[in-house]
């Protein structure tokens, strides 16, 4: 007599096997995803980096089942990859630029595949190894001292969100003494650092705007004015917030200067290192980014300066307790995992138990690469920042300062009324992005409208630079037509 539950289970059974295909049937998909994928990078720097519509069709990417992978991937390709920004392409030059190194594309897959517990030492040593040795190369690249620690974190965003939490349980910032404590930063400062005081429960900390030079970098005589005076008045000064590159004006904060200050006012520094941190594996960033090993908490954002797809940041902080007080927290049913205390469990330097181990994401491209080809990248892109700047002034743009990485804007002088004038460069802006071969972004600076350049995807060469002065000279041609057409309103 067999168990009563026997038949029903093996039906079960049958249905849910479908989560585990043929050998057969992988195989299809793989050479046919293999396939696509070829064609995405074959064609990816002759398509547009930008394709803007009036209105974007969705409407097959709803959750009804198809069993065509042909459709499925078609569906893909029009509906998701060719509409909006095209984040892989050398072309993007907006905003902060995004990579897509395909190496990390197949560390994904083999960290998917295994699945490993990449979170806690105990259940994955080897897991848990890759993301130590990755955090130990920075703290090296970075002069942090040994015993600092970090993490591997989505993005920026949440990286620096655990820099500030350590920051608060550092120097105890709770109850009362939020209201009277103070944080001074570049206003150019990404406003994930807001998001992060909001999230943390500092919300209503005293936020400091410190002036700045004509390089966008704050002015070290205002900082110090500042917190004296804050003292004076009885708050209570506990965060410097320094920037290795801010996104609007790629302005590097005197990093230097600010840890020595912060160190002897005995304040907390943080460095926002997400856009222009990995510029440290260069000759030239490496000078300009001098100070940097002073940060008691440092951001940088592997998919960002190292070319990575979406999904991996970095954080390293020196004081390990103010990370594990807000992090570590031992639950009965974890105490197995507690038994091996050689390296940190990347759980107690994070909100994050579960994670994807997003770790071999970075260290399969450096294992099979090296580091030279990053190095390389990085060094041309400060060369074709320069080579653009030097080509749009000469060629009469009104220019930002030189740039100091490898973020730099202009606009054109159409008219000498300023409003009018910012009017006619966002129309100048509005061609280019029809045009769509480059992405550029915008920012206001004082008032003014400027078009912005960030040059950071691994795949901007020379060509692409050609081709974006190219797309800029036939938008502002378009534009001078426009406004001398006497029909023009
Ligand atoms: C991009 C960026 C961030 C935010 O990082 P995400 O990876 O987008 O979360 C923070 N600071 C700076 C300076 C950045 O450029």
């Amino acid at each position: 007599m067999s168990h009563p539950l026997r038949k029903e289970i093996e039906n079960l059974e049958r249905v849910s096997s479908a989560l585990e295909p043929s050998g057969v049937k992988l195989d299809n998909y793989f050479s046919r995803i293999q396939s696509f994928s070829q064609d995405f990078l074959d064609e990816i720097n002759s398509k547009k980096a930008w394709v803007g519509e009036e209105s974007y069709n969705t409407e097959n990417l709803g959750l009804e089942q198809d069993k065509s992978l042909e459709n499925v991937l078609e569906t893909f390709r029009t509906q998701v990859i060719d509409q909006g920004l095209v984040p892989s392409s050398g072309g993007h030059l907006g905003y902060i630029p995004g990579g897509g190194v395909y190496l990390s594309s197949i560390g994904d897959y083999l960290a998917a595949v295994s699945n490993e517990y990449a979170g806690m030492v105990y259940p994955s040593p080897g897991a848990a190894a890759i993301e130590n040795n990755l955090i130990n190369w920075l703290k090296d690249l970075f002069g942090f001292p040994e015993q600092s620690v970090g993490n591997l974190t989505s993005g920026g965003s949440i990286a620096n969100l655990i820099g500030i939490t350590a920051a608060r349980d550092a120097k105890g910032i709770k109850g009362a003494l939020i209201e009277k404590s103070v944080v001074y930063c570049n206003q150019h400062l990404h406003h994930c650092m807001l998001k992060a005081f909001r999230i943390a429960g500092l919300e209503d900390l005293v936020v400091r705007h410190i002036e700045l030079d004509d390089d966008y970098r704050i002015k070290m005589s205002h900082l110090k004015s500042l917190v004296e005076e804050d003292r004076k008045n009885g708050l209570n000064p506990f965060l410097i917030l320094g920037n290795a590159g801010t996104t609007d004006t790629g302005a590097i904060d005197p990093l230097s200067e600010m840890g020595d200050f912060s160190e002897s006012e005995n304040l907390w520094f943080h460095i926002d290192g997400a856009y222009g941190g990995f510029f440290q594996l260069t000759e030239e960033g490496k000078e300009k980014l001098k100070g940097i090993e002073k940060a008691d908490s440092l951001v940088v954002d592997p998919h960002k300066g190292l070319f990575l797809p979406y999904g991996i940041g970095a954080v390293l902080i020196k004081d390990a307790q103010s990370v594990l007080h807000s992090n570590h927290y031992i639950a009965n049913y974890m105490l197995d995992a507690y038994q091996e205390e050689s390296i940190y469990n990347s759980a107690d330097l994070s909100p994050e138990l579960t994670k994807h181990f997003r770790g071999m994401r970075m260290w399969l491209p450096i294992k099979l690469l090296g580091i030279e080809p990053f190095k390389a990248c990085l060094e041309e892109k400060l060369l074709l920042a320069k080579y653009l700047y030097s080509e749009l002034k000469s060629r009469g743009f009104e220019m930002s300062p030189e740039p100091q990485l490898t973020v730099l804007f202009f606009s054109w002088r159409f008219v000498e009324d300023e409003e009018l004038n910012n009017q006619y460069n966002k129309l100048m802006l509005e061609e280019i992005l029809k045009d769509g071969r480059v992405f550029l972004s915008s920012t206001i600076l004082n008032d003014k409208f400027v078009i912005r350049v960030a040059i950071l995807s691994f795949r901007t060469k020379l060509s692409t630079i050609d081709l974006c002065l190219e797309v800029v000279e036939n938008s502002k041609k378009i534009v001078l037509e426009q406004i001398q057409n006497p029909s023009f309103k």
